[in-house]
């Protein structure tokens, strides 16, 4: 007997109903019902429409009963730029930026990115997984229901593997999905820097080693690469994505946040799945990103935390055709945020984004990004019954409150993962 729920009272019922990545004007159309309703079918979207529609089905009357009292519903969110494993915080390195220290010279002195890495090699499995236990739980709390998860803090062999077999006892154990990626190529570490040999034999160690074994052990879906000044260059990201490749890994790149290196171009050659950051993207990168089908993911929680205050051209992008996203990157570095509510509200009063492309960057583009968009990122028949419950009267409401969470309810695959307090009651 099929579990069956009948979920009504939503006043604004956001389906973002259609197929495939958006781009253009397409990413302003939410396929908005006023009185909607839905009928969730053992995890999956069995009909959506009007609440007068879904009531008169026979399947209706029988189902469990779900009232949201009015709020507004849209499908859950997909952060598809997370970096959720670390070992804690670096809010001293936050106070030294505050007096002015730039992220690369922080970086310099053995902070940054090298600073976690020492932490997550010294911290065991159990303290990782608690820590990104604790996170998923805040990302169900503003609405996300499904994340992506980069390993990088490790950056040997033993401490990327564990990392990405963390990623899969997590995905295994809590609700939200868990889609992995390896980063090996974040930054070479402390122990192969200094010496001009160093880069290279780190690499060979990419991709003989780490890269192989990651695929036999079925750890990640995805290959990324740093490429930036401090980091990975062109020529080096294009070796370890082709390797990747090979090995059954898509390609994804960090691109043009700190410079420009051409990462953009060489996403789009690989044919990426999506290039993220894109701060110093020029007309060239945005007109081949127009023609791609790589997304370009932007990450305002970055610039917002760093104080940078260049953000990347989100209008550019939009209006030359690309398929914009946004996510969080949440990361203990430079966005230390689970917020995607946050994020909605920077692309909107940072990135001019109008709150209705901010929600579909967030939801269809980014399930696109990580290649479930046949499962998850709109409210559709067939997909999964994943969604967000908004506690606000329109859903522009949403981006317009800041730093606040009105997420009521957060529900994967039909099961009810966050309920506020009045939820519950
Ligand atoms: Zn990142």
């Amino acid at each position: 007997m099929a579990n069956s729920l009948l979920i009504t009272g939503a006043s604004q019922l956001l389906t973002l109903r259609g197929s495939g990545a958006r781009r253009g004007a397409a990413l302003a159309n939410l396929g908005i019902v006023k009185d909607g309703a839905l009928l969730v079918r053992d995890g999956r979207i069995a009909a959506v429409g009007t609440r007068a529609k879904i009531e008169a089905m026979p399947e209706a009357g029988s189902a469990e009963k779900l009232d949201l009292g009015g709020r507004v519903v849209l499908p859950g969110f997909v952060d598809s730029h997370t970096h959720l494993i670390h070992a804690a915080s670096r809010a001293e390195e936050y106070e030294l930026k505050i007096a002015g220290a730039s992220y690369e010279e922080i970086a310099r002195k053995g902070g940054g990115i090298l600073n976690s890495v020492k932490k997550l090699r010294a911290a065991t499995s159990e303290a990782l997984k608690k820590r990104a236990r604790c996170a998923l739980t805040q990302f169900a709390a503003y609405g996300t229901t499904t994340i992506e998860a980069k390993s990088g803090y490790g950056l040997d062999v033993a401490s990327e593997l564990k990392i990405l077999r963390l990623h899969r006892e997590l995905a295994a154990e809590q609700p939200l999905d868990i889609v992995s990626t390896f980063l090996g190529a974040h930054v070479v570490p402390a122990e192969y820097r200094g010496t001009p040999e160093g880069a290279k034999k780190y690499i060979e160690l990419l991709t003989e080693k780490l890269i192989p074994e990651v695929a036999r052990e079925k750890l990640a879906e995805f290959c990324d690469v740093f490429c930036d000044r401090g980091a990975f260059t062109r020529v080096q990201a294009e070796e370890i994505l082709k390797v990747g490749k090979r090995n059954g890994l898509a390609p994804r790149l960090h691109a043009e946040q700190l410079t420009r290196t051409g990462a953009t171009q060489l996403a789009v050659k690989v044919g990426a799945a999506s290039c993220d950051h894109l701060e110093q993207v020029n007309s060239g990168d945005i007109a081949a990103l127009a023609k791609s089908k790589t997304v370009a993911t932007l990450l305002p929680g970055c610039d917002f935390h760093l104080g940078l205050g260049k953000y990347a051209p989100a209008r550019k992008l939009i209006d030359a055709g690309a398929i914009v996203a946004l996510a969080t990157d949440y990361n203990p570095g430079t966005s230390p945020t689970m917020s995607m509510p946050m994020i909605l509200s920077l692309a909107c009063s940072q990135l001019r984004m109008t709150p209705a492309e901010a929600i579909t960057a967030a939801t269809v583009n980014g399930a696109y990004a990580l290649r479930r968009e046949k499962q998850i990122g709109s409210l559709t028949v067939g997909k999964f019954a994943d969604l967000a419950v908004f506690e606000v009267a329109d859903y522009r409401e949403i981006p317009y409150y800041f730093g606040m969470n009105s997420c009521w309810m957060t529900m994967k695959r039909g099961v009810v993962v966050h309920a506020a307090d009045e939820a519950k009651a």
